[in-house]
């Protein structure tokens, strides 16, 4: 058998001067909010052109040091992923599909024209990461570890071509509940103004640029007293595509669920593909295809809608109770939560934190 590029590449251990203590980080794990508490360590891998991969590490997290020049900081050229940690019942740590991430995350690094990483690499990055940090694992309820790899261009030159220098950092940030409220259901503002990806774009590749792109149309759905923006097509502005950065279900009351089709312009969700098969297992008829605006709203007046749900991973699962746009707004079902939403959202949380038995493969226990 090959030597796997994890061993190739060998990681080296970088000694942490001053962890955070057991007692602050305690308190600091009391109330985690989202994406501002960060844990010790971090990992860093480079690659260059002709040396590849090399130089992997895991050390204090700390700042990087970047020449002003660096292509990502001009043109952009940036890749990420978002993966969560669980602490199991019985103390065992776990992953939900994390081969998926490392496959989606050489996908968007083809469309980007950024180096693959060996998919066993990006794995063992991420595993040695939680099994470092593994005491900033939450354990209260809807807690979790949220890993962050990325990849940028670091190479300093100014012309425009793919960079041929990278480095991949993964870090991990302990989460709570991702929307602030905690909202049973949120409220959604249709951007008519700006789409979110075109035809041939790179609306599939989960890169920064999309984000930098949707924070105007997300503010303005904000100021309009909304939590989300949802984006229509870019060609003809009338099929629902979905939001700043989670995937749509649309369920009805003859029993089928239609999620938007990957057409190239969507990201493909790894919550979005677990819940299309555990639908199906319910016995559920799950069709990917087109569903305007238009049809939406007369669904919903009528009541053919009965719910409607987004999906991501540092969300799970979410309850869409109103939306609103240009031409005024509507509510789904009760406005609150639907039966099959929340089912499939104590189905999908219960898999990814033991609680449920995992029949599909989709659990990867660290120990
Ligand atoms: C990451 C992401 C999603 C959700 O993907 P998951 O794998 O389920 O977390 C959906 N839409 C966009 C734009 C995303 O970046």
């Amino acid at each position: 058998m090959a030597t796997s590029a994890a061993e190739k590449t060998g990681f080296t251990t970088l000694a942490h001067p001053a962890p955070v203590p057991g007692e602050t980080r305690a308190q600091l794990l009391a109330n985690p909010g989202f994406g501002t508490l960060f844990t010790d360590h971090m990992v860093v891998i480079d690659w260059t052109e002709g040396e590849g991969w090399h130089n992997a590490t895991i050390g204090p997290r700390q700042p990087i040091s970047l020449d002003p020049a660096a292509a990502v900081l001009h043109y952009a050229q940036e890749i990420f992923e978002g993966m969560k940690a669980y602490r199991h019942p019985d103390g065992t740590t776990a992953l939900f599909r994390p081969e998926a991430n490392a496959r989606r995350f050489n996908d968007s690094a083809r469309r980007m024209a950024m180096p693959e990483l060996p998919e066993e690499l990006f794995l063992e990055a991420v595993r040695l990461l939680v099994e470092t940090d593994g005491a900033w694992i939450p354990e209260m309820e809807g807690a979790s570890l949220y890993l962050r790899p990325y990849m940028f261009a670091s190479e300093a030159f100014l012309g425009v071509r793919p960079a041929k220098q990278y480095k991949f950092i993964v870090i991990a940030s302990p989460a709570g509940n991702y929307f602030k409220s905690g909202a049973p259901a949120v409220s959604i503002w249709v951007s008519s103004d700006y789409t979110r990806a075109a035809p041939g774009g790179t609306g599939a590749a989960k890169c920064g640029g999309n984000y930098a792109a949707s924070l105007v149309p997300q503010a303005e759905a904000i100021d309009r007293g909304h939590d989300q923006v949802v984006f229509l097509d870019a060609a003809e502005r009338k099929w629902i595509e979905e939001l700043g950065g989670m995937n749509l279900f649309f369920v009805f009351d003859d029993g089928t669920v239609l999620t938007p089709a990957l057409t190239g312009t969507i990201l493909p969700g790894i919550t979005r593909h677990s819940l299309i098969t555990l639908l199906r297992e319910e016995g559920l008829n799950v069709e990917e295809g087109r569903y305007s605006l238009e049809q939406w709203r007369e669904d919903a007046t009528t009541g053919r809608l009965v719910e409607c749900f987004a999906c991501g991973t540092a969300a799970v699962v979410t309850a869409v109770g109103k939306v609103a746009g240009h031409d005024g707004e509507f509510t789904i079902g009760s406005g609150g939560p639907g039966q099959l939403t929340q089912k499939m959202k104590d189905r999908l949380t219960g898999i990814q934190r033991g609680l449920v038995p995992d029949t599909h493969g989709w659990v990867t226990k660290l120990g």
